[in-house]
């Protein structure tokens, strides 16, 4: 009885593992590695004393994944497998809809096929594209994607709808992280981005260890607290925590269910950068640039409806993140090529 994990050795699906491996399930990793280490296994192992199978294998390969859905008695997926650069998605379109849908269309074939019923989806606050207002709750209208990621999203969260519609007895949970950032407490698993980070934390953390020379921050001139764009915050073990609160719900046979998952309190890059600051007694040079293609002033959750019906909700603040994302980066000045 495993749950599947797709994507299972990146950053939010390896600390998902971990929350899941603690709290006793049986888990089989698929991931082809595009965008993780195998290294995180051996990190799993340390902070858990367990191993989950994994499988190099691409989701887009349903040959490979049919072997996958053969050898092991699936209950449930959680989905995180998928690309997630938006600027590489705008550069290579077609690759994010062959990639992040393709996988999703292969992974419902073979759940009809083998009879599982429960599936987690990663989604994220990007559905609901530039919004007019905030905080965003789940019945506010999606579309309107600024990049092909969102849109792939998106189209997922439709070939989601629609296959539920279709098979009565599937139970799925479309979540909607907003800005996941943080890392495990021991320091062993955290975010490893390739190249020159594009998030807000991750370029932080780089530039505390002296890896890059400033931060750019991306306009101060938005309507918002301090002029910096305000986002939702939440941090990576709450989010992982919120995927076993949805395996609960998906227990109770729910049909198809969407769930924010963020903290309901928006933070704006200066309040971020100041947290960082105090948490972790370091200076955080910075320059204001110009703002960037696409961004918002403000977005933020409306996280009521997850913690009514799953009794989740964060617990962890923007100081324990940044607290705990130095604690990560520090240990691990080159992510998981020490
Ligand atoms: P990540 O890149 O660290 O993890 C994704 C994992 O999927 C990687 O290990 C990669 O190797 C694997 N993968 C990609 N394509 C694959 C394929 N075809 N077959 C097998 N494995 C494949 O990203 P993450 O931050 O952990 O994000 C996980 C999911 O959450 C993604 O679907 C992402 O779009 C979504 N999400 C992330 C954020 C965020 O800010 N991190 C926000 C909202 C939604
Ligand atoms: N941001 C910034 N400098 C950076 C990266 C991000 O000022 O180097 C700002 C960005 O403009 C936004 C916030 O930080 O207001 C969060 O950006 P991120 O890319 O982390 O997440 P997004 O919400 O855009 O997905």
């Amino acid at each position: 009885m495993a749950i599947l994990v797709t994507g299972g050795t990146g950053y939010i699906g390896s600390h998902t593992v971990v929350d899941l491996l603690n709290n006793g399930y049986d888990v089989a990793i698929v991931d082809n590695l595009c965008n993780s280490k195998l290294e995180v296994l051996n990190r799993i192992y340390k902070i858990t004393s367990k191993t989950p199978r994994f499988y190099q294998v691409d989701c887009t390969n349903e040959e490979a994944m049919r072997e996958v859905f053969k050898k092991e008695k699936i209950t449930d997926i959680i989905h995180f497998a998928g690309l997630k650069s938006v600027g590489e998605s705008v550069k290579y379109p077609e690759l994010y809809q062959f990639n992040n849908v393709g996988s999703s269309k292969i992974l419902l074939k073979l759940m009809n096929e083998f009879d599982v019923k429960n599936l987690v989806f990663s989604s994220s606050a990007t559905v609901y594209g530039i919004p007019d207002h905030v905080p965003l709750t789940e019945d506010d209208p999606v579309g309107g994607c600024t990049n092909p990621y969102g849109q792939t999203k998106l189209d997922i969260e439709f070939l989601l709808k629609d296959y539920a519609e279709q098979h009565k007895e599937a139970n799925i949970a479309i979540l909607r992280y907003f800005n996941p950032i943080g890392a495990h407490k021991s320091g062993l698993i955290g975010e490893d981005p390739q190249g020159i980070p594009n998030n807000l934390m991750p370029y932080v953390t780089q530039v505390a260890v002296h890896k890059l020379n400033h931060l750019n921050i991306w306009g101060d001139d938005y309507p918002t607290i301090d002029g910096t764009g305000v986002r939702d915050y939440i941090h990576v073990l709450d989010l992982a925590s919120g995927h076993l609160a949805a395996l609960r719900k998906l227990s109770e046979k729910p049909g198809l269910v969407i769930y924010n998952l963020g903290t309901g309190k928006g933070t704006s890059v200066l309040e971020l950068v100041h947290a960082f600051e105090k948490a972790n007694n370091i200076t955080i040079p910075y320059v204001i640039g110009p703002r960037r293609d696409g961004d918002v002033a403000e977005n933020y959750a409306d996280v009521s409806k997850a913690e009514r019906e799953m009794g989740w909700k964060a617990i962890f603040n923007v100081e324990d993140a940044c607290r705990d994302s130095w604690n990560w980066q520090s240990h691990n000045p080159c992510g998981y090529d020490e």
